[in-house]
This record gives C-alpha cells, structure tokens and sequence, in this order.
C-alpha cells in the first residue's frame, strides 16, 4: 500500500519535471519567428538557403546562416517560388493535431499518477491472500462439529445434508437430485449461527472461507464485486469446500429503486456479482454458500430465488430445553462445583441466546477466580447472571433506612401476591439489594416457556405488579415514585389483554391498533379505531386495572401480617430465595390454621 503512494508520487513528480524540461528544450530550439512578408522578402532577394516544411510550419537558414521559423498560410502558392529561387527543401507530414509528442502524453501520465495514488484503497481489497478471507484448514486442532452447537437439533438434521452432500457429492448429482448452492441461516445474533456454518465444514472436512457483509461496502465503487469474484475463485480452487458470508443484509438489502448515496450502488454492484457467481457454477463445483442474518425481512428477493439461497434454516433463541443442552456443552470448559444445578439456571435464563450463555459462565468462572475457589459454586453463577442482567450490584450504595425499609414492603407485596394467587411462575428469589436503577427485586421463574396464557394468568400478573405500590400505601400510607415501572408495566399489559388478546368482554375479540404499539411497530391486520372506541378502550384499561387494585388490596390486608413478617426477613436477610420463601409462608399458613382451629374451639365453648 505504501508502496503505491510512493509510485503515484513519483509519477507526479517526473510529470512536473517532464513539462518544466520540454519548455525548455521548446526555447532552445525554437528560433524568432519572422513575419512571412519579410520572409517573403528575403526570398525574392535570395537570401534564403534552405527550409523545412512540416504543414504550413517553416523553419529554416539564411545565407547568413542564422535559423528562423515562420508560417505559411498557402503552401502550394509558395512551392514554385521557393523553386525558383533554388531553395534546398525537405518535408515531412504535420504532427498529430499540431501538438508536440510529449505533450500529448502528459495528461495520461496525469490521469495515471492519480490512478495510482487512488487506487492504494483498491488494490488492498482486492488480494485474498491477506486476512480477508480466512480459510481453514481442515482437520485443524480447533475442528468444530455438530456436538459443539447444542440446541439446534432441528435445523441439524436439515444441515445434515449438507455434509453428506459436500462430502460425497457424486452420489447426489449421480441420481440426478439438484444440489444445494445456498443456505441462509436467519435468526437473532449470538443464537450459534456461525459456529453451525463451522461445524458444517469441520464435519465435511472441507475448507471454510468466511467474509462479512460490512466487508464488502468499501468507499470504492466495483472493489465489493472485484472482492466477491475473487473469493469465488479461491473457492472453486480448492472446492468442496464452504463459502460463509456473515451479515448478508449489508449487501443483500432491498434494492430500493433510487437510494440516496454512492453507498447503493457499490451494494447493488456486489449483490449482482454474487448473484452472477452463484447462478455461474455448475455442479461439477462443490461450493456450498452459507449466509447468516437476523434481519431476513429485508432481503431481497432475487436472493431467496431457486438455485440461490433456496434453503432458508431458522435458529431461534434457544428455550429452556435448549439453554440447558448449551449450558451442558460450555460447562465442560470451566471446573464447576458437583453442587451446580443447570437446571435451574437454564430456568433463570430466559431470553439467553447461546452467546449470552458462553458469556455467563465465563463470567462465573471470572467471579469465582477472584475469590481464589476452587470450583466454579451456583453462587458464582447468581451473580454472573445478575451482573449480566441488571448491571453491577449496588452493594456500596448506602440507603436511607427510611428507604430500605419501604423497598422491603414493596417488594414483599409482590412476593405474597405472586405466592397466594394461583396459575402464576413459582417464585424464585427477592431481594432488597439495588442493582441498576431498580431498588429491589422480585423475580418470578416460568416452569417452562409458555408460548400462551390464560386470562387468569395475566390479570394475576397486573396484581403481582400492583402489590409493591399497594404493600406501601398499607404500611405507609403513602405513594412513592417507586412502582412507577411496575404500573407501567401493568398499563401496558392491560392494554394488550384489551386490544390484542380479545380478552375485555365489553371490547370483545377484535384486535385493535395499540396507542403504544412499542418497538414492534403497528401489528399487521389491527384495526385503526375511532375516537369512540378509543375511549371504550381506555375506560376499559382502567376498569381492568381499578379491579385488579381493588382485589390485590383486599388481600394483602387480609394477610397483612404475611408482609410484616416478610418484610422483617428481607430487612434481616436482604435476599430470600425460594426454599426459604416456602418457610416463610409454610409458618404463616400453620399460624393462621391454628387460630382458625382455636376460634373454632371458642365458638364451640361459647354455644
Ligand atoms: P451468530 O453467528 O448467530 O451471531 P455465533 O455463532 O457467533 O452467533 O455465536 C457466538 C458464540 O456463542 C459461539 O462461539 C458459541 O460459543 C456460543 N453459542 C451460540 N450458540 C450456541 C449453541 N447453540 N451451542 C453452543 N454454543 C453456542
Ligand atoms: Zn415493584
């Protein structure tokens, strides 16, 4: 690269100095021109002994033997006089458009100087002898295979094939069955999808070749192509083998009639020649391409067309069955503890992809280093998760024991809602230790993803989320800003169940647009509505969460010793997980069961 600056400065330079030279030369041997009547003159006289005619350009000697140039308009008029008067002439054609040789190479070398400044950018991406495209070699020590990707037991089996094919690939094309040429792997980043193209090469032995989108969208118009063409070449050469492109939306988008920048050309340039090289090879040529995306909304879809990328692999965010598959592969790389249960942090993980999983447990063993442990605890891995999840832990921040105590409540009115109620996610720990920007914590686990809920089990929901404002307006009577994120997840909950679940009886099961339809944008199929409904909607919103403020105060006031007790034992405690929750209420329950058997007795003693 350095190199081609230096060429192109070069080139700047000599060209300078080739101009500066010729002007010289040009004075030298350029002699005084003489007006052509004098010339004219001097002629009839005889005082000229020799001239040399190039088009209409004379130059020539006098008999004094001093050299001249001059013009002349007509020459075919002068010839029979310089005749006459026995001038000694010689000839020859006019130059090229009457421009002098070096001149008219001056602007090329210009243009070339320039090309060559330029092009250092291009001719960087045009070799793939560098890191761009790495290839590995097979067989290699860090070989990866299907068992490295857990989880996925779906989308392997279809990439099953896939390996079978690139590793006997006669056998396909021998009974005639068309060959796959492309494989579009689409799901949310960090779900494994790069680490399955890997494996798919690292269980067919063949080379792996991998680029990124974002490699492709260079400054210069053409290098994304040049760079496409090239990878395809080194691929065939050394085929069966896999081509991986990563994050093709960066090339592969719509192409939107009219985009804004240069940007969209240089896109649209490479996305054509991806095209052409994927529609060039024949099947004689084992290159599999494997492209990845979490954005397959908006590719385009001359990419998606047969004999393209025909086959389209969904990874999904793994659920509980496949955290703990995951959790199962990663754990092997640290030494954890017998006492470690993957179960239960697989339950406490949901929305993990694979890579937020690799990154708990590394942090874990992080955490457990620090502390010079031996193994990896369970403990490590509730901090790695709560560090992960909701930032730091604030241990250091004081807090006012005013607040504390307030937390404590808060958090206990959720706890003993989510306890009492039925059809709700088992609790699983609370805690009055801030992390992040909340002050406390109550978290609940789901027994299993669900993918539906009962309308039970959302009104329930709206209750857990009202008891922390209610706890507090019983103990203390009085409102904090505190819960604001619980009603507000409250809010919208109720507005869901209104407008999208058909669960208000007075709305009924139509599905209407959401004033805050949230980061999904505007649900397809939802009807816009009209001011009246829009007040139906609101007023029914209000009631469903009115009702559910109601029934929630009327049983925590019914239990208002549970959250004395509660809270007393979070103050002590700070964080209660859910074996000692289960103590907690087990001893309320035997309580209040004795009593009732005493008023009993009571009453019987009195009749
Ligand atoms: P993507 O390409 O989908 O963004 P990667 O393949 O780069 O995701 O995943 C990043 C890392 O996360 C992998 O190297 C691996 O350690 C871990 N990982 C992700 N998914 C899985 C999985 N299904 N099984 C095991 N590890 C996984
Ligand atoms: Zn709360």
């Amino acid at each position: 690269m350095k190199n081609n600056v230096q060429i192109g400065l070069w080139i700047l330079l000599l060209t300078g100095l080739g101009i500066i030279v010729y002007n010289i030369w040009l004075r030298e041997n350029t002699y005084p021109p003489l007006p052509y009547t004098q010339f004219l003159a001097e002629l009839k006289q005889d005082r000229i002994l020799k001239v040399h005619l190039q088009g209409g350009a004379i130059s020539g000697e006098d008999s004094a033997g001093r050299n001249f140039t001059t013009y002349t308009p007509d020459v075919s008029t002068l010839m029979p006089v310089l005749l006459r008067h026995g001038v000694e002439i010689t000839a020859e054609p006019p130059p090229y458009q009457g421009t002098g040789g070096l001149a008219a190479i001056i602007p090329v070398l210009l243009i070339m100087g320039g090309w060559f400044l330029l092009s250092r950018k291009r001719s960087d991406g045009m070799s793939f002898t560098g890191n761009r495209g790495r290839k590995f070699i097979p067989n290699s020590g860090n070989k990866v295979t299907f068992d490295d990707v857990a989880g996925i037991a779906e989308a392997r089996q279809e990439l099953q094939e896939v390996v079978e094919f690139l590793k006997n690939p006669d056998r396909f094309s021998r009974l005639g069955g068309r060959i796959p040429k492309g494989v579009l792997l689409q799901g949310p980043p960090g779900t494994g999808k790069t680490l399955l193209a890997k494996a798919i090469a690292g269980e067919a032995s063949v080379p792996f070749y991998s680029i990124g989108g974002s490699d492709f969208v260079e400054m210069f118009v053409g290098v994304g192509a040049s760079r496409v063409r090239e990878l395809f070449t080194e691929a065939k050469k050394n085929a069966p083998c896999i081509i991986f492109i990563d994050e093709i939306d960066a090339i592969g988008g719509k192409r939107s009639g009219g985009t804004s920048s240069g940007g969209g050309d240089e896109r649209e340039q490479t996305l054509n020649a991806l095209l052409v090289e994927m529609d060039g090879f024949g099947s004689e040529e084992t290159v599999i391409v494997i492209a990845a995306t979490n954005r397959p909304d908006i590719l385009d879809p001359a990419l998606l067309r047969p004999g393209r990328f025909d086959r389209q692999v969904t990874i999904p965010i793994p659920d509980v069955k496949g955290r703990l598959k995951i959790l199962e592969v990663h754990i092997k790389k640290i030494k954890a503890a017998k006492s470690i249960n993957l179960s239960e942090i697989a339950r406490s993980t949901p929305g993990f992809s694979g890579a937020d999983i690799a990154n708990l447990i590394n942090e874990a063993a992080l955490m457990a280093a620090r502390q010079n442990k031996e193994a990896v605890e369970m403990e490590d891995f509730d901090n790695a998760k709560d560090k992960i999840v909701m930032g730091l832990e604030r241990k250091n921040v004081v807090m006012s024991e005013e607040n504390r105590r307030i937390t404590a409540y808060h958090e206990a009115g959720h706890a003993i809602v989510a306890k009492l109620l039925p059809e709700t996610d088992p609790l699983h720990k609370v805690t009055i230790i801030p992390r992040g920007r909340a002050m406390g914590l109550t978290q609940q686990l789901p027994i299993d993803d669900r993918l539906t809920y009962s309308r039970e089990y959302i009104t329930n929901r709206i209750k857990i989320l009202m008891g922390g404002r209610i706890a507090e307006e019983l103990i203390f009577n009085r409102l904090t800003t505190g819960a604001s994120n619980d009603i507000l997840s409250a809010t919208e909950i109720a507005t869901r169940l209104v407008c999208e679940w058909g669960m208000s009886e007075t709305i009924g099961p139509v599905a209407y647009m959401q004033e805050q339809a949230g980061f999904l944008g505007t649900q397809a199929g939802a009807r816009p509505h009209s001011e009246r409904t829009a007040i139906l909607i609101d007023r029914e919103v209000k009631r469903i969460i009115a009702d559910c403020y109601d029934e929630t105060r009327n049983l925590l006031r019914q239990h208002n010793r549970l959250l004395h007790q509660l809270a007393e034992v979070l103050l002590v405690n700070e964080t209660v997980d859910a074996e000692e929750l289960d103590i907690v209420f087990h001893c309320y329950l035997k309580e209040l069961q004795k009593e009732e058997d005493m008023k009993k007795q009571h009453r019987c003693a009195i009749a």
